[in-house]
């Protein structure tokens, strides 16, 4: 873990987000992919990725609360909790050591977009004792994750292709940052983030979609490759929801190999959690 946020009682305990999720299940992506973890969801995003799968992360206000989930284990039941949405980081960690059920656990947090709510992030930090704190993030909102990055111990970063995302969505919030709208204002965001996550414990994902051709990539690759030329890219077959159309084998392999011929460190990886039907 890092110390930078100081012990459990710092300032920053006082900063409440609005929480999705508590819940302990295996890392389903990227450099990770695999490893027990408990994910802190938060609510918040005012992207809309074609693909995305987490809509009802989306708004920031949740009518069910919190859902603080522990997961079955061989002497004891599923059990699931409802909590107000709105949570400080101690509160969160508290959830996290409910829902371990044992050993301490890397925690993910992810959403909805978590850079909306970066002293919430930097709280949680330092509130969960020697766990890695793990972000995962779009990729669209550099000043937050700058907010940020010294606190967190691996950053899992979108590659987005602006073509995929649908019009930006205004939160009502304090201080959020503004959100990239057009491929101008994206390409600037990716290439700020690339810039800070290079040489750290990070990697880069990449969704394909059936939509897609293998030029329409070429610009975030060749970004990543400039950039940050030692972070593990991990290619992610697109999950076809809401009608989004599978990557073809043929588009997979496309990219794969305009990856390589950058010299970049390419991994295929299907949504792991999808395929194990787990959350
Ligand atoms: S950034 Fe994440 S939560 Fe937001 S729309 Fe995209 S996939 Fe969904």
């Amino acid at each position: 873990m890092n110390t930078t946020m100081g012990g459990p009682f710092s300032v920053h305990s006082s900063l409440a987000a609005p929480i999705m999720e508590v819940f302990s299940s295996f890392q389903g992506e990227g450099r990770y992919a695999g490893e027990p973890q408990v994910f802190v969801r938060l609510r918040g995003c005012p992207l809309r990725c074609a693909w995305c799968d987490t809509p009802g992360s989306w708004a920031l206000d949740g009518e069910s609360g919190a859902r603080i989930a522990l997961a079955a284990t061989a002497e004891e039941p599923a059990v699931i909790h409802r909590r107000p949405s709105s949570a400080t980081p101690f509160q969160v960690a508290c959830w996290i050591a409910e829902v371990e059920r044992g050993a301490a656990r890397t925690v993910s947090v992810t959403g909805g977009e978590p850079l909306m709510w970066p002293e919430f992030v930097r709280g949680l930090c330092g509130m969960v004792g020697d766990r890695r704190v793990h972000l995962e993030t779009a990729g669209a909102h550099p000043r937050s994750l700058a907010r940020v990055l010294d606190a967190v111990d691996h950053v899992s970063l979108d590659l987005k292709l602006p073509q995929d995302m649908g019009a930006v969505q205004n939160l009502a919030g304090p201080d959020f940052e503004a959100s990239p709208a057009t491929a101008e204002e994206w390409s600037s965001a990716r290439r700020a983030c690339l810039e800070m996550i290079a040489g750290r414990d990070a990697c880069a994902k990449l969704i394909v979609s059936g939509a897609r051709q293998a030029e329409d990539y070429e610009d975030l690759l060749c970004d990543l490759a400039q950039l940050a030329p030692k972070t593990p890219l991990f290619v992610q077959p697109v999950t076809p929801v809401a009608g989004v159309r599978a990557a073809p084998i043929n588009l997979i392999r496309a990219v794969v190999e305009a990856a390589l011929d950058l010299s970049l460190s390419v991994r295929v990886m299907p949504q792991m959690h999808r395929v194990l039907e787990i959350p």
